[in-house]
C-alpha cells in the first residue's frame, strides 16, 4: 500500500503558482497566519511566498484551502446541493436598493451595499469585507464597521484584491477561542460578511468545510459574477485605451456585464466585448473556469438585468431569509425578473444567459489551460 504525503506549499508553488493558475486569493497565507504558524506572506506582486520557510510545518492547511487544489470540492460540492453548470440556486431576481444615496455610487443596482448595511444595522453582521478606492481606480480591502465606509465603498472596480491576506493579518493574533474572544470582542468583530470573487469565496468554503480559522467568522459571503481581473496597468502599458482614444482621465467609470463598460466624464458609455479584453486580464484569470460563485450564500452581478439594476441568484437558507427581510423592510426593491435586453424577457432569460456566460468562461478556462506557456505575471 502507497501512503499518500502530505502535500505543502512547495507543490502550491509548482502545482499552482509556477502553473499559472494562482487567482491570488490569499487564502494560504490567511491560513497559514491565523493559525500562529506565519511561514507565508503576499510578495510584492501579490503572489503567496515563503515569509520564512523554517516555520513551515509542512502541515498543509495552505495546499487543502487552496481553491486550485480541489482537495475538498466534493464535500463542498455536496454541502451546497452543487449542480452544473451554475450550482444550486432556489431563486434568482433582479433587484435595486431603495436607497438614493447608495444607488447613485453602485456599480449595477446597489443590492450589495444595501443588503450589508441592512445586516450591519440589524445587528446580524459586525462588519463586512469590502475593497475601498484607493489612488483613483486602485482599489484595497478593509473591513466596514459603519454604514458610511460601506456606502464609500461601493461601486466595482477591477484590480486584484488579496481579501483573505487582509482577513488573516487581522486575525492572525489568536490561536484559542478564548484568546480570539478577548482580542477580538473589544472590535465586535464576531461575524463579518465577505465580498468576493470565485476564487475567494471558494477558498473561504474550503476553509470552512475544514472548520478552519479565519473562516470561522466569515458568516455570509455575497459571491460576485467574475469573468476576469486585470491590472489597470495593463491598461495603459499595453495601449489598450489610446487605441480607442481613450485616456485614463476619460473615465468615470467601468463595469463587467455581458461587456465591458467604460462610462467616460462625458456621460458616453463605451462597451467593448468581452473577447477583447483578454488581452489585459491576468493569465490566471484566462485560466479559471469559475464565473457563477456557484457556493456563495448570494451570487451578484449585473449579467441578465438592465443597467442600475442587479441580478441576485439566492443560494443558501440564511441567503434567502436576508432578501426576504431586505425586501420586506423596503430596502431593496424587485424590478421585475431579468428585463435586459440580452437576457430576454422572464426569470429563465436571465438564468439561460448567466449559464451561458458560465459555459464560455469554462470553455475559455479549458483553452488556455491547454495553451503551453501562460506563466502568471
Ligand atoms: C473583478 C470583478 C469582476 C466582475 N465580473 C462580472 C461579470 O463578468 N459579469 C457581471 O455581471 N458582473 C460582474 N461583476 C459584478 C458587478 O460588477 C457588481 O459588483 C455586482 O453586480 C454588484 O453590483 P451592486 O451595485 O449590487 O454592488 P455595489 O452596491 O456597488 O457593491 C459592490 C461591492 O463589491 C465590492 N467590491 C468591488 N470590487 C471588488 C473586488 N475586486 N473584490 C471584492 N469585492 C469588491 C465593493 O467594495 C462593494 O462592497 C464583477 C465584479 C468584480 C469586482
Ligand atoms: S505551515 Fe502549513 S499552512 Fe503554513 S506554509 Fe507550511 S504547509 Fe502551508
Ligand atoms: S490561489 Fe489562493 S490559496 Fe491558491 S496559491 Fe494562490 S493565493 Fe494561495
Ligand atoms: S477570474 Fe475571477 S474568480 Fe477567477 S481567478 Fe480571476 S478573480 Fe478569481
Amino acid at each position: 500500500m502507497t501512503e499518500e504525503r502530505i502535500r505543502s506549499f512547495d507543490n502550491l508553488m509548482s502545482e499552482v503558482i509556477s502553473a499559472g493558475i494562482c487567482g491570488k486569493c490569499g487564502g494560504c497565507v490567511s491560513v497559514c497566519s491565523a493559525n500562529m504558524i506565519r511561514a507565508l506572506k503576499l510578495d510584492e506582486n501579490g503572489f503567496p511566498t515563503y515569509a520564512e520557510k523554517d516555520r513551515c510545518l509542512e502541515c498543509g492547511l495552505c495546499y487543502i484551502i487552496c481553491p486550485q487544489t480541489h482537495c475538498v470540492r466534493d464535500e463542498v460540492r455536496a454541502r451546497f446541493k452543487w449542480e452544473p453548470p451554475i450550482g444550486y440556486y432556489s431563486d434568482v431576481i433582479s433587484a435595486q436598493s431603495t436607497d438614493r444615496e447608495i444607488l447613485d455610487v453602485a456599480t449595477d443596482g446597489g443590492v450589495v451595499t444595501a443588503l450589508l448595511v441592512h445586516m450591519l444595522e440589524s445587528g446580524f453582521i459586525d462588519g463586512a469585507v469590502v475593497s475601498i478606492s484607493r489612488d483613483g481606480f486602485g482599489r484595497e480591502p478593509s473591513v466596514a464597521v459603519t454604514r458610511e465606509e460601506l456606502i464609500s465603498a461601493a461601486g466595482s472596480h477591477f484590480g486584484e484584491l488579496p481579501h483573505l491576506e487582509e482577513l488573516g493579518d487581522r486575525y492572525t493574533n489568536y490561536v484559542s477561542a478564548v484568546r480570539y474572544a478577548t482580542r477580538a470582542a473589544p472590535r465586535k468583530l464576531n461575524r463579518l460578511a465577505v465580498v468576493g470573487t470565485p476564487c475567494q469565496i471558494t477558498a473561504i468554503r474550503n476553509m470552512q468545510a475544514l472548520a478552519m480559522m479565519p473562516s470561522d467568522i466569515m458568516t455570509f459571503t455575497i459571491g460576485l459574477f467574475c469573468m476576469q481581473c486585470f491590472d489597470l496597468r495593463k491598461l495603459l502599458e499595453k495601449d489598450f485605451l489610446s487605441r480607442r482614444n481613450i485616456s485614463l482621465d476619460d473615465i468615470l467609470g467601468m463595469n463587467i456585464k455581458d461587456e465591458f463598460i467604460l462610462t467616460l466624464q462625458s456621460g458616453i458609455n463605451v462597451r467593448i466585448p468581452m473577447r477583447e479584453i483578454e488581452e489585459i486580464a491576468r493569465p490566471a484569470c484566462l485560466k479559471c473556469q469559475d464565473f457563477a460563485n456557484d457556493f456563495a450564500d448570494i451570487s451578484v452581478g449585473g449579467l441578465g438585468s438592465p443597467d442600475k439594476h442587479t441580478t441576485v441568484m439566492i443560494r443558501t437558507l440564511k441567503g434567502k431569509m436576508m432578501i426576504a427581510d431586505a425586501l420586506a423592510g423596503g430596502l431593496i426593491r424587485k424590478t421585475g425578473e431579468g428585463s435586459s435586453e440580452k437576457a430576454g424577457p422572464g426569470h429563465s432569460g436571465m438564468v439561460s444567459l448567466v449559464k451561458e456566460f458560465a459555459e464560455r468562461k469554462k470553455a475559455r478556462g479549458a483553452r488556455y489551460r491547454s495553451t503551453p506557456g501562460g506563466k502568471n505575471d
